[in-house]
């Protein structure tokens, strides 16, 4: 049903007083390992809503690899396109300050060994998908690949994170381009001239892709097609930790889209999943089954 390429990290967590500076050495709290990365976070939301769940993704042949392998399959997330090898498993390391503040080192590491040829050797999930969902931690010709394997019936979600410039023939094939605030301001870079979201979404449809979401948190989203905007809001929570949540509203919207959802009923339900995440702390121990959602 729903195909998810992307990226898998282990997330490394430690809490500091302070960060050290260059040269020094600091005693930080014990080791957290989270099972993380954007890929993997949004198939492990949708298979816990109950989607019918494959990721197409890699890891490296070591421990971290097997924790992200285990967590998958835990969430039942269909792992025969998870690929092992080729470097070490991708890896957050994160510290946590007493404000709350993170700093964050990426090591890419088996993420961006994932390749347009490992993308056209995985043509039998693409067949069975109708709706297929990206994000850009992987290879950006990777995802560009992704786009010319879509089968003619499938949907494709994308959301540009990290967010860089994108080339016409992925921006024309998103249905929709999913971006925070964040995301919506580099994408527009120069063109960002309003502080209104609508205008965002607007401008960001003008350059090509078939709908537009802005998630704005606690604000809940914006939906943009031909139609016009749509204001989808939020479910009022009490918020303990934002991680992951982007991540859950995607998955849910994706496997809305293909259930047959429209557009603004899809971001309806993907807001409600989102507010559930942020109950709860971590990104995938965070999220929801659909029965949390119903009684949200
Ligand atoms: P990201 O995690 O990518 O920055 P957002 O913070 O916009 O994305 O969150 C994604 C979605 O999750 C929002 O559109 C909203 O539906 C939901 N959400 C996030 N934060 C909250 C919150 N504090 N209260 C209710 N819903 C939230």
């Amino acid at each position: 049903d729903l195909l998810v390429v992307g990226s898998a990290n282990a997330d490394l967590v430690i809490d500091v007083e302070r960060r050290p500076a260059a040269g020094e050495t600091v005693l930080g709290g014990d080791l957290a390992v989270h099972p993380g990365g954007k890929g993997a976070n949004q198939a492990v939301a949708a298979a816990r809503l109950g989607a019918d769940t494959a990721l197409l993704a890699r890891v490296g042949d070591d421990g971290h690899g097997r924790l992200l392998l285990d967590s998958l399959r835990a969430a039942d997330v269909d792992t025969v396109g998870v690929l092992v090898g080729g470097a070490p498993t991708g890896v957050a390391l994160i510290t946590v300050d007493p404000s709350g503040d993170n700093s964050i080192v990426v090591s890419p590491g088996a993420n961006a060994r994932l390749t347009p040829g490992d993308v056209r050797a995985a043509g039998s999930l693409f067949h069975a998908s109708r709706v297929v969902s990206a994000q850009l931690e992987v290879p950006l010709e990777t995802v560009t690949e992704v786009v010319r394997q879509l089968p003619p019936d499938a949907r494709f979600v994308l959301n540009p994170s990290p967010p860089r410039p994108l080339p016409a023939e992925v921006l024309a094939a998103c249905d929709p381009l999913i971006v925070n605030e964040h995301e919506a301001r580099v994408l527009l870079g120069d063109a960002c001239v309003s502080e209104e979201p609508a205008d965002w979404a607007r401008l960001l449809l003008a350059r090509g892709p078939r709908s537009v979401v802005v998630t704005l948190g606690a604000q809940g989203a914006l939906v943009c097609d031909s139609s016009g905007v749509t204001r989808v809001p939020s479910v009022k929570v009490d918020a303990v930790d934002t991680t992951g949540a982007g991540d859950a509203f995607t998955a849910a919207l994706a496997w809305r889209l293909g259930s047959g959802a429209a557009l603004a009923e899809a971001a309806g339900y993907a807001a409600r999943v989102g507010a559930a995440a942020v109950t709860r702390r971590g990104a995938q121990e965070s999220y929801p089954t659909a029965r949390e959602v119903e009684s949200l």
